[in-house]
């Protein structure tokens, strides 16, 4: 047997357990069969989100059909940075893109919310999650992200679970630098980043996210940034000052 890990990194709903057998659908199988060449006796690396990663064995390969069985663990589950992003969700491919990197940035759960200036269609959350899966395929990441679906912000601030942080990204100038203002904020504590929309916050919003008792307001530097860039650099951020970036 291979003993490196295998080269090809799959996610699977099925939990992961040793012995466990993994029916492939006709995707699945023309992947690995049809795409990739793998015969029966090829080794692939799995991982479910919750129980680590695992070396499967091809026991069973066809061109629209095969199975996969569990051998042995590769990895523990490795929990992630209490962190969530939340976003005003943007035109499609750009929302593709925050979710993507809210994935490989380490991000724990993703919530959009809807702001009074938030232009976008209905959000397709089941290819949001084929994106971060993707994502979390490539990065190497034992974890995909949690997805909420949709909610209006005020409702989301009406709610706000008072042990964490929120981080406001506010591009009034106003704000403290972000590193500067996460300097009081112990590492481990429960944050989360809000980003707007490409026409910023309505007057309303903004007031009650400034008089919020759980908001941090904070800049992201001189310059306005489009919204899928302000999420990686505010993830960046978090993730030094309060993540699993730093020693
Ligand atoms: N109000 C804007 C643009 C909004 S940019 C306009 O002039 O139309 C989209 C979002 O990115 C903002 O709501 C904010 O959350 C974040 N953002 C962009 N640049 C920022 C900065 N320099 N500091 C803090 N947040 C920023």
């Amino acid at each position: 047997m291979n003993e490196t890990a295998p080269k090809i990194r799959l996610h699977v709903e099925t939990p992961l357990a040793e012995g466990v057998e993994i029916a492939l659908d006709r995707g699945q199988s023309n992947y690995l069969v049809n795409v990739m060449r793998l015969e029966a006796g090829a080794m692939v690396a799995l991982f479910d989100g919750a129980n680590g990663e695992w070396r499967a064995e091809l026991t069973d390969a066809h061109r629209k059909a095969g199975t996969l069985t569990v051998r042995d663990r590769l990895r523990a589950q490795e929990a992630l940075p209490d962190l969530h992003l939340l976003f005003a969700p943007i035109k499609k491919a750009r929302t593709d893109f925050i979710v993507e990197k809210a994935c490989e940035m380490g991000c724990a759960r993703v919530r959009p919310v809807i702001t009074r200036y938030t232009q976008s269609e209905r959000l397709k959350l089941d290819r949001l999650r084929a994106h971060m899966i993707e994502a979390a395929e490539q990065c190497g990441g034992v974890n995909v992200p949690e997805l909420d679906a949709a909610r209006p912000l005020l409702d989301v601030l009406g709610d706000w679970d008072a042990g964490r942080v929120l981080v406001f990204c506010d591009e009034a100038r106003t704000a403290p630098p972000m590193m500067e203002a996460l300097a009081g904020v112990a590492r481990g504590t429960p944050a989360a980043l809000l980003i707007g929309p490409e026409g910023g916050f309505a007057p309303e919003e903004a007031t009650r996210l400034r008089n919020h008792p759980a908001a941090l307001p904070v800049s992201l530097g001189p310059r306005i940034l489009r919204a899928d860039t302000a999420a990686v650099a505010a993830l960046a951020l978090a993730q030094v000052a309060l993540g699993d970036w730093a020693g």
